[in-house]
């Protein structure tokens, strides 16, 4: 009698939707939201979900990148997209990629320009962005046009509030103390704080995490700032994407 292999032994074949390669037997529990489980161009479970999930709301089908249309007329942007899909896409459609800290810019707490967009791919920024946050939800919800998408993932949990790490983060800096890295703010009424045990994305020192969304309130805030639907990507195994973690899996909005 043989026992049931666990799940994390079974292996997969599944084409990857950004490179296009057949990858043949990937183990399940190398299908990470971060890991790369293409061996060709590397990508990771969150890449090719915010490429599946851009498809299917502004195509209506699921692609791999090399398939989609030209389709030049339908305007996006990326917010510090990562180039394994940001360089197809913008091959295939009228995107950029644009940048927090260089050009092409764009900050999505400041007040936006007159472009407006089909589509907007909005991946692990929300939790980095200054407060207060529902700025940048209303100004997400104006730079897209009447029907416009959003593709968004945050890591969330199930339920509860939002926990707002660093609710009076004013004027801030974070640096490198021995050990520890240390974040002094002062407040907008001139009130010096200091936090440490921060939490990075992306490793030590890198993108700071200023706060930890949930899904209903995510989907409050989506409602608030306009936005009248907000639907989770669907796994697609053809790709890969099988068991996608309920605590993070990407969203498509749509401004009505
Ligand atoms: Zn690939």
């Amino acid at each position: 009698m043989t026992s049931a292999s666990p799940a994390s032994d079974l292996r997969v074949d599944f084409q990857c939707n950004l490179c296009g390669g057949e990858c043949l037997g990937v183990s399940r529990a190398d299908l990470l939201r971060e890991g790369a489980s293409c061996p060709r161009c590397g990508s990771c479970v969150r890449f090719r979900t915010l490429v599946h999930g851009l498809s299917l709301a502004l195509l209506g089908e699921s692609l791999v990148l090399d398939e989609f249309p030209r389709r030049r007329d339908l305007h996006g942007i990326g917010m510090s997209d990562d180039p394994s899909y940001a360089k197809p896409l913008r091959k295939k459609l009228g995107y950029r990629n644009t940048f927090y800290h260089r050009r092409p810019r764009f900050d999505v707490t400041q007040p936006v320009g007159r472009d407006r967009f089909d589509f907007v791919i909005s991946s692990d920024v929300f939790e980095h962005v200054a407060p207060p946050v529902e700025q940048a939800f209303r100004n997400l919800f104006q730079v897209l046009k009447p029907g416009g998408i959003c593709v968004f993932s945050v890591p969330y949990r199930l339920e509860g509030e939002t926990a707002e790490h660093y609710p009076e983060l004013c004027d801030y800096s974070v640096t490198h103390e021995g050990d520890d890295w240390v974040l002094r703010n002062r407040t907008a009424d001139g009130r010096e704080q200091e936090f440490r045990d921060l939490i990075f994305h992306g490793g030590p020192g890198e993108t700071l995490e200023l706060r930890r969304f949930t899904l209903p309130d995510l989907r409050r805030r989506f409602e608030a700032a306009g936005f009248t639907s907000v639907d989770v990507v669907p796994n697609e195994p053809r790709f890969g994407l099988i068991d996608l973690d309920p605590r993070s899996q990407t969203l498509i909005v749509r401004r009505p």
